[in-house]
């Protein structure tokens, strides 16, 4: 997927993301957030990465596609006080971008959710045709109009799950580097691969995410080095720890830039957004450099490859 390897050492922390560079070019990508499991840090990757890029001055919409409404909740949006939520879009019944809220601080547009898209779930298993599609339908006249559409999934591999992979680009998968992760990894890429070769031929694995990263812990360790050996630069470099202020944003209504910027969390989920946009210009310049041939290989990847993009003290 990724044609080159990032050389960014530990020392090339989020300061590397910057401010945009004028040339950088927009990442125009709907990322489903996916893992089956609960608990890994979907929800809070989905809030804080949607934070972090638009930090960086591009334009991002977060869509909550889970019942329990956790993302918008720690958006700052009272779930129980919605006009419309993701319910309302996903049934066809009110257009997407009447359904937005502003996320602010933050500065992306949430679409939000509440327990009502449960009811929702339940009417697309009973229609006959075009159940997968009615997220990729709702979200298209917007597609244009945002450089990054995050889309934080419920814990299961159900019809809101499909219609998110079916709607998407991509999928980050954000694990916790646990004994039976891996498992439950093979798990989602089969099912990534039946929504490729069912209803979404171009969806991609965006990358595999490493949260609540403890690295005293010597299974997590192990499992690491394993997801690298199994899925090689698909797994970001940028290593998400576990830290205390990402717990508690949620409780204050903010992703965590706005709660602590200086805390390790906050550092690191601005180091995946750096990590990200980086990606994103090296294929550019190996597209140009494919268009262009005899100027090819001025630098060659670092082979090696191992190095990660970790907050300074992890
Ligand atoms: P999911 O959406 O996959 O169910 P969440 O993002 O809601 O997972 O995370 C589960 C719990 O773990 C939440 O209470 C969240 O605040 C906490 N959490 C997530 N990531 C971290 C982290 N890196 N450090 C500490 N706590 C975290
Ligand atoms: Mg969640």
């Amino acid at each position: 997927m990724r044609g080159m390897v990032h050389q960014a050492g530990p020392e090339s922390n989020f300061c590397d993301a910057g401010p945009p560079r004028v040339h950088s070019p927009p990442m125009k990508r709907v990322i489903a957030v996916a893992n089956q499991k609960g608990g890994v840090g979907k929800t809070t990757t989905a809030v804080n990465l949607a934070a972090s890029l638009a930090a960086t001055k591009r334009r991002v919409m977060l869509l909550d596609l889970d019942p329990q409404g956790n993302a918008t909740m720690g958006s700052g949006v009272d779930k129980s006080q919605l006009q419309s939520s993701s319910v309302d879009v996903l049934l066809g019944e009110v257009e997407i971008n009447a359904a937005l809220v502003r996320v602010d601080p933050g500065g992306f547009d949430l679409l939000p959710a509440n327990q009502d898209l449960t009811a929702a779930e339940v009417r697309l298993l009973t229609m006959m045709a075009g159940r997968e599609t009615k997220l990729r339908n709702a979200v298209a006249p917007l597609r244009e109009s945002y450089d990054v559409i995050l889309i934080d999934c419920p814990p299961a591999l159900n019809m809101l799950t499909v219609n998110s992979l079916v709607a998407a680009d991509s999928v980050l998968i954000p694990m916790q580097c646990e004994y039976y992760a891996l498992e439950g990894l093979s798990a989602l890429v089969g099912t990534i691969e039946q929504i490729r070769s069912a209803a979404n031929e171009s969806l991609e694995i965006e990358g595999i995410l490493r949260t609540m990263f403890d690295p005293r812990n010597n299974l997590a360790n192990e499992v690491s080095a394993q997801l690298i050996m199994h899925f090689g630069d698909k797994v970001f470099r940028t290593i998400i720890p576990r830290n205390i202020r990402l717990a508690e944003a949620p409780s204050f209504g903010k992703p965590v830039l706005f709660h602590d910027r200086e805390s390790r969390g906050a550092l690191a989920y601005l180091a995946l957004a750096g990590e990200m946009i980086r990606r994103e210009e090296e294929e550019q310049q190996t597209a140009t450099q494919a268009a262009a041939p005899g100027e090819e290989g001025a630098e060659a990847a670092d082979e090696s490859g191992n190095a990660e993009v970790v907050p300074n003290s992890l």
